[in-house]
């Protein structure tokens, strides 16, 4: 096995790991044909309600601090996870932050624009809908910050660079020694695939630690990220790390259950949320892990996973915006 020198990284600690590990046997016996289903609790990563931005922040965050910079700016929709996240984090760290938010979508003070107000965030909208707006927006604050004396460092969205994903290669390095400890295997691993970062790190982690894992991602935008892009960001970060576990454009399986658009519910996605808290009393997300299940769900009523697999749903977050997104 090729061995990472995380030394060479510096992390900054700001989540609780490990995450819990643990087997849905309802949701398991749901599948059908003898197939068992696990959870990785990234929902419970410890800070705001949790989720997968963490893992990222731990690395990306360290390199602000490293590079001397004093103030973070990034960016996202209305209901960003990522950015009360990031806000949150820099608290801890006596860091500033500046939130550049998507107008689109805003929803006065609830879900995560209720906890930016509590915890004193910098708020900035951008009055548009589109992405690609969002990074002269980013610019024009690194701007300001700068000519006020201070230091800004950007985080792009989602903080999908390859210095986020290496987040999750360590998160994948936890996830398979835990199940190492619990004498566990996995066939198949499911993931949430937005701006990437996430899937990227556990499509490299797993080749990296248990090869013969697959790994399916399920897309929840049309525009966030493709199997080109993340692929670029899978040899990016194997760049980085120096581990060249050759993996090809094709290992990249992409599946797409977006639905109407990015941070819009979806029927089969709220039917699957509601399912999970049935049979689980797990609670999942309108805009990412919800549709992510219902992705998971169709692909077995499609016999995807072979009878008897073990399949890992990874659980990223998003707990804030149930409570912001209407799901009717
Ligand atoms: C951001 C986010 C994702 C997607 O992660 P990416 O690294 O952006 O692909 C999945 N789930 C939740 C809850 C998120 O906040």
């Amino acid at each position: 096995m090729i061995m990472i020198d995380w030394g060479a990284f510096p992390r900054v600690e700001l989540g609780t790991f490990p995450t819990p590990l643990r087997e849905l046997k309802n949701a398991g016996a749901a599948l059908g044909g003898g197939r068992r289903l696990f959870v990785k609790r990234d929902d419970l990563t410890g800070i705001v309600l949790g989720g997968n931005k963490v893992r990222k922040l731990e690395f990306l965050l360290a390199d602000a601090v490293a590079k001397g910079c004093d103030t973070i700016i990034t960016a996202g929709g209305a209901q960003s996870n990522h950015a009360a996240i990031t806000a949150a984090c820099c608290n801890r760290l006596g860091l500033k932050s500046i939130l550049v938010l998507l107008k689109r979508g805003e929803t006065g003070q609830k879900g995560n624009l209720l906890l930016n107000r509590i915890q004193g965030a910098d708020v900035r909208f951008v009055d548009s809908d589109s992405m690609g707006d969002i990074y002269p927006a980013m610019d024009a604050v690194a701007g300001e910050v700068s000519a006020a004396g201070g230091k800004p460092y950007i985080v792009p969205v989602g903080g999908s660079t390859p210095l986020g994903a290496l987040g999750y290669v360590l998160g994948m390095e936890e996830l398979f020694a835990q199940a190492k400890a619990q004498k566990l295997r996995f066939d198949h691993i499911v993931c949430c695939a937005g701006s990437g970062g996430t899937f990227a790190g556990v499509v490299l982690g797993t080749a990296l630690y248990s090869p013969a894992t697959r790994v399916t991602g399920i897309s929840i935008s049309k525009d966030l990220s493709g199997q080109a892009s993340i692929y670029k960001l899978i040899r990016e970060t194997a760049d980085l790390i120096r581990a060249d576990v050759g993996l090809k454009e094709d290992d990249v399986v992409l599946k797409q259950y977006c639905g109407k658009g990015y941070a819009v519910p979806s029927a089969e996605g709220n039917d699957a949320i509601g399912k999970m808290a049935a049979w689980e009393g797990l609670f999942l997300d309108p805009v990412y892990t919800g549709k992510t299940f219902a992705g998971l769900l169709d692909l077995n009523d499609k016999r995807y996973f072979p009878e008897k697999s073990s399949i890992l749903f990874m659980h990223t977050g998003g707990a804030a915006t149930l409570f912001a997104i209407a799901m009717e």
